[in-house]
């Protein structure tokens, strides 16, 4: 296996799927699946899912409320989100153990570094909720630094793109696709990997990224056992 323990990262939006909203059930069993079958292979597997398919803390402000309630709320989404994902995997039979960065103890443990290290030593598939805990993050960041914390090997970060281009191949057809690329180069050119706060976290640790498209079955699979899928971020 090339990567022993991994971090993926899901968007709340990629749980959509071809809905304007809310999680597709669908698509979360296609992800319980992708998931499942990574850990059957001993990869020690933790993932982070975003909100943004219930709710965004910059949308609060558009419907006059406050920002900061806006964040928890995007973090209480991500939660929504986890215990789903958690839910599809029990299914399946996987062991799965949800921590959250925010207390909500009747559904979620506590997000403890040595807990969640504890439970993917143990084969648990890990999900950490509600991001950081704290406003004016985004889930991006929280996988850069729960990534950090639990010393994972990369960051997986599955999208609805098969990885990174010099410009959207959507709308310009001679747009280059980067199958390496380094972090430098990255913000040289302005390329869009992450937030900014997330993207400088994994740099300063020298912590990789690969944005793969996980949408394709098999692909996350493939990547772990060392396929060149997707781009790959690194020093
Ligand atoms: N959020 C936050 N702190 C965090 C992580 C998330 O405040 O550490 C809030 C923020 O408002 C964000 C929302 O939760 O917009 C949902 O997360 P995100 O936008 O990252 O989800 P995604 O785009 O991956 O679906």
């Amino acid at each position: 296996m090339k990567y022993k323990r991994i971090l993926l990262k899901l968007s709340g939006e990629a749980l959509m799927g071809e809905q304007q909203y809310g999680i597709d059930s669908n698509r979360l069993i296609q992800y319980a699946q992708e998931i499942k079958e990574v850990a059957a292979l001993g990869v020690e597997v933790a993932v982070v899912i975003g909100g943004g398919n219930i709710f965004r803390g910059v949308q609060a402000e558009q419907v006059g409320l406050d920002r900061v309630q806006g964040d928890y709320m995007g973090m209480l989404a991500t939660v929504i989100n986890s215990m789903a994902l958690q839910s599809a995997l029990e299914k399946l039979g996987v062991y799965t153990r949800l921590l959250s960065g925010l207390n909500i103890q009747q559904v979620c443990e506590p997000y403890i570094r040595r807990r969640a290290v504890r439970h993917l030593e143990k084969g648990r598939v890990v999900i950490f909720g509600a991001g950081t805990g704290n406003p004016y993050f985004t889930t991006d960041s929280a996988a850069s630094l729960r990534a950090i914390e639990i010393e994972a090997d990369v960051v997986l970060k599955g999208t609805r793109v098969d990885g990174i281009y010099s410009a959207d191949p959507e709308k310009n057809p001679d747009a280059i696709f980067y199958r390496n690329i380094s972090f430098k180069d990255v913000f040289e050119k302005g390329l869009n990997v992450m937030d900014m706060t997330a993207f400088t976290l994994c740099k300063e640790n020298g912590l990789s990224i690969i944005v793969f498209d996980m949408n394709t079955q098999g692909n996350l699979k493939r990547l772990v056992q060392g396929e060149e899928i997707g781009t790959l971020v690194s020093m």
